[in-house]
């Protein structure tokens, strides 16, 4: 199955994509699911049912967190963890709440992960191709990676309709509510992709 884990809708201040452009086009550009991760909330579901829509397309809930040690993809039961916990005590929250935590275009030059969330063990999945990052920025997050045996996903990190499904994570196992993304997150049961509905050869950088 494959899912675009990384999407920004209009509320995420940066983002110009709605919510509703994100449903009308995610099966034709070859989605079978899309995480809805806005920055620092997860507000988006007062919006959309979880789950697999009438289409077929299935849409679950995380977000982006922003802290001082890098940004992070969350998925679990976040709806009310509040903003601005620093980096460790973050990602204890998310291991005891039984979620999982991917560090986010981690060698972007604004706010880049920080090595010890991954040396210590704190994080555990690495977004390894993002659809913004630039194709050096992609290449060192792949050694980084494979150093640390890090689980590997990948997203568009989409703001814009143009963006949305570039980049994705393809699972071998059925996805279909976010218990079931968590699970097959913390089992490794993935690999990030270019989505060639989207990316055919050629076009594949950010
Ligand atoms: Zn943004
Ligand atoms: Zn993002």
């Amino acid at each position: 199955m494959r899912f675009d884990l990384h999407v920004h809708t209009t509320l995420s201040s940066c983002s110009i994509l709605p919510l509703a452009d994100i449903l009308r086009h995610a099966r034709s550009r070859g989605l079978d699911g899309v995480c809805i991760t806005d920055h620092d909330t997860m507000d988006a579901r007062h919006s959309v049912r979880e789950g697999i829509q009438d289409d077929g397309l299935c849409v679950l809930f995380g977000m982006e967190y922003a802290t001082l040690a890098g940004d992070f993809l969350l998925f679990g039961p976040f709806e009310g963890l509040p903003t601005g916990l620093p980096a460790p005590q973050l990602l204890g929250v998310v291991e005891q709440a039984g979620g999982v935590a991917i560090a986010a275009h981690p060698f972007r030059s604004a706010r880049p992960a920080e090595p010890y969330v991954v040396r210590e063990g704190l994080c555990k999945a690495v977004e390894v191709i993002n659809g913004r990052n630039s194709e050096l920025e992609n290449l060192r997050v792949s050694t980084w990676r494979r150093r640390h045996k890090l689980t590997e996903c990948g997203g568009s990190d989409a703001h814009t309709l143009d963006e949305l499904g570039r980049v994705t994570t393809c699972f071998n196992v059925p996805v279909r509510c976010r218990q079931e993304l968590i699970l097959a997150l913390q089992n490794s049961q993935c690999r990030a992709e270019w989505n060639p509905a989207v990316c055919p050869p050629g076009r594949q950088s950010g």
